[in-house]
């Protein structure tokens, strides 16, 4: 088996794993292999060993890989989990099923707009900056309540979850409890957290969907 393909079934034993830790009945976890900068070489053998939840960061990166991929497996899904500006909206309802970075209004109006306008409607994931970093995206935390009742009341849209990305230096398991709780008091389910590093940990936190790269094809940038 080519290792890709090795390293997401063991990290699909540990996710299962450490949602059996847990007391209460585990969660339904989607892992989510995070194909930035990686080309169709190493995509493909993962796609062929059946995994078909893919996230990329950038459109533009994604807009040159994945319309061949799709062609070849359509029953892909596929999630952008990068910042999203306004001018790409319209190229990311038509290539994305998921995406993870709602987080103003300007851009929910864009994409209520091009959803309606394409007939396509993503899953939307609205990201929180927990770490509350100036240089990160995501709405503050004391901000996301109002702003995910904004999505639904003036936008109209459906919000499956919330996203976050914690302080590189940070342990991740105080974001991970702060997204859980505002999630919970706003009635959503979906909880995009954990990454190659705290998986497990965002698993027995409540993770719903993992975003997994470089544990599944190795260092971003190795020849
Ligand atoms: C790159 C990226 C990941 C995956 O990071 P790894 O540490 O390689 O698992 C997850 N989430 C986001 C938003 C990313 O940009």
């Amino acid at each position: 088996m080519p290792d890709a393909a090795r390293a997401l079934a063991e990290i699909k034993q540990k996710i299962a794993a450490a949602a059996k830790a847990e007391m209460r009945a585990p969660q339904p976890v989607t892992l989510i292999a995070v194909t930035k900068t990686f080309g169709e070489a190493v995509i493909r053998p993962v796609l062929d060993a059946g995994h078909r939840d893919f996230g990329e960061n950038r459109v533009q990166e994604a807009q040159g890989k994945w319309p061949g991929l799709r062609a070849a497996y359509p029953d892909v899904t596929l999630h952008l989990i990068g910042p999203l500006q306004t001018n790409k909206a319209a190229d990311a309802v038509a290539l994305f099923d998921v995406i993870h970075s709602l987080d103003r209004s300007k851009l929910a109006a864009k994409l209520k707009t091009e959803m309606e306008k394409s007939g396509r409607s993503p899953r939307l994931f609205v990201q929180v900056n927990t770490g509350e970093e100036d240089q990160k995206a995501g709405v503050l935390p004391h901000a996301a309540d109002g702003f995910v009742r904004k999505c639904r009341e003036e936008f109209g849209l459906t919000i499956k979850g919330l996203m976050c990305i914690p302080p590189l230096d940070d342990d991740p398991a105080p974001h991970f409890a702060l997204l859980a709780k505002i999630a919970e008091r706003n009635g959503l389910a979906g909880l995009s957290m954990g990454m190659s590093a705290d998986f497990e940990l965002a698993v027995r936190l409540g993770a719903t969907h993992l975003r997994v790269g470089s544990a599944i094809f190795g260092p971003r940038g190795a020849p």
